[in-house]
């Protein structure tokens, strides 16, 4: 299986993997989504049923009590209607009292309405013999109004039917508000009557939602708890909320897994391209340093043969031997200084000095091939040129690598321009060709280590791919910069920025 597709099948793995992950946690927080609402909802509701028990055991100790204290003063012997008025004055929870006994005869109240008869009469219907008989108390409801009816025993007009109908007000006033008031938290309680009307609410209500109602006893039947959230902290809101914080969050996560695997599979392509052009780097190389060496032997050979009798003809060989083997110690100490800035071992010995005989050296030891192959080399040097910090040998060798290259990627127009030129802060040392150019879209990568544009312009030219790399580390430990772009006559133009 090809590098290639193994990466596209791990890569593929890993995403199918993080969305089966995505799709689980979506529908663990569905579920949870579910349960958490349920579970806040249990709460309200048992908020709201602790609430309604409190009112109804405080409901029915007040009755307790008032029939309680009613029964004592029944056992009195004076018991008459001054007596309930008193009771009546020590129980305000009771908004009219009914009295009667066994033959139906009225005790309380003293003149009756056709409203107290027609409730007398009501309450005698539902009161059982054995009641009467046992004594004992029920909620009856009668006219859409509850009523206490309970039988008092023992009076000396035998047992006593007392209907008691709660005062509403002073059911707010002396239960609703001490059992319910001052509840603490955001949420509000409301007791809402049988017409869903808030009789008495623990808190304004303001812009409060109701989340549920629970149900009375028989003590205040169709009366109910409701129970009030503020807006935005009803259970459903808060689950909601919390539901889109976790999604925000997994999203988060899936997006920083996925750009993870974009960043990973960038680098490991960019690495197998690494390991690519390294390889072709090893052939170049090897390549590069052939052609001088068979060069160099070919009239060193010629030359021990004693085959070259013309002494000039002899001086020119040894020119070319120079020339060759100067041409193999660039090649091999680009190789040795790129592995040094490799490991991160290159230093500089950065003075301050002239830009001036630097150039003139490099163009000396050009002249030669340069008038060798044809070429026309223009020179134009400033005569104000600062002095700038620089490291002439490492200088040297980026400017022999710029003019090494405009001759190998020079085609018929063999014109070479060679300028020097103050700048804002320095010097600019130029060297255009009017070869084959470079593409405006290669001019970042060329500097790259190993880069070498399109094989089919390169094709047959000799090369490793590490000149330009090892340009830009020189300029930058300058603390410059090299730039490269088109001449307007075509070719390009490479600029070394060395600033003072
Ligand atoms: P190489 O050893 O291949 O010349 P360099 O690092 O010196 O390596 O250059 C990188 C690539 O940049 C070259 O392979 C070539 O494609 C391109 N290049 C460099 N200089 C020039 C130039 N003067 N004209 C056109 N292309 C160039």
């Amino acid at each position: 299986m090809s590098a290639r597709r193994a990466h596209v099948l791990i890569f593929g793995a890993v995403f199918a993997a993080a969305a089966v992950l995505a799709a689980l946690g979506y529908l663990s927080l569905r579920r949870w989504e579910v349960a958490a609402e349920r579970q806040l909802r249990e709460q309200a509701r048992d908020t709201a049923a602790m609430a309604a028990e409190k009112v109804e055991m405080a409901v029915v100790r007040a009755e307790q009590d008032g029939v309680a204290a009613l029964q004592a003063a029944a056992l009195e012997p004076g018991f008459g209607p001054e007596s309930v008025e008193a009771w009546r004055a020590r129980h305000p929870l009771f908004g009219a009292v009914y009295i009667c006994d066994r033959h139906g005869q009225v005790l309380y109240p003293g003149r009756l309405s056709r409203d107290d008869a027609l409730v007398i009469a009501a309450l005698r219907a539902e009161i059982s013999e054995r009641l009467w008989e046992r004594g004992g108390r029920r909620h009856l409801e009668t006219g859409g109004r509850v009523i206490l009816a309970a039988v008092i025993p023992g009076s000396p007009r035998g047992p006593l039917l007392v209907g008691l109908r709660r005062d509403e007000q002073a059911l707010n006033r002396e239960v609703l508000e001490k059992t319910l008031g001052g509840a603490e938290g955001k949420s509000a309680l409301a007791v809402l009557d049988g017409d869903g009307r808030a009789v008495f609410t623990s808190r304004p209500l303001e812009s409060a939602q109701p989340v549920l109602t629970v149900a009375f006893g028989e003590a205040l039947p169709a009366w109910r708890v409701a129970l009030y959230e503020p807006a935005g902290l009803s259970p459903r809101d808060m689950v909601r909320r919390q539901t889109m914080i976790f999604m925000a969050a997994f999203a988060l996560l899936l997006c920083v897994i996925a750009a993870g695997l974009v960043v990973t599979y960038r680098l490991v392509q960019r690495e197998s391209e690494v390991a690519r052009l390294k390889s072709d780097f090893v052939a170049n190389v090897s390549h590069d340093l052939k052609t001088p060496l068979s060069l160099i032997r070919m009239f060193a050979e010629t030359l021990e043969m004693g085959r070259v009798p013309d002494e000039s003809r002899r001086r020119e060989y040894y020119g070319v031997l120079t020339r060759e083997s100067e041409r193999l110690s660039r090649l091999i100490d680009n190789v040795l200084d790129f592995s040094r800035i490799e490991s991160g071992r290159q230093r500089y010995d950065i003075a301050p000095g002239p830009v001036e005989p630097v150039i003139h050296e490099v163009l000396e030891s050009f002249r030669h091939p340069l008038h060798q192959q044809g070429f026309r080399l223009d020179v134009s040097i400033a005569p104000d040129l600062p002095d700038v910090p620089l490291d002439a040998e490492a200088v040297k060798q980026a400017l022999a690598n710029l003019l090494d290259n405009a001759m190998k990627y020079s085609g018929e127009r063999r014109h070479i321009a060679v300028a020097a030129r103050p700048e804002d802060n320095g010097v600019a040392v130029e060297v255009a060709d009017e070869g084959i150019g470079i593409p405006v879209s290669e001019r970042e990568r060329i500097f790259e280590k190993f880069y070498r544009i399109g094989r089919s312009e390169t094709q047959g030219r000799r090369g490793s791919g590490v000149g330009l790399a090892l340009v830009k580390h020189i300029v930058e430990a300058h603390g410059g910069c090299v730039t490269v772009d088109a001449p307007p006559g075509g070719g390009s133009r490479f600029t070394l920025h060395l600033p003072t």
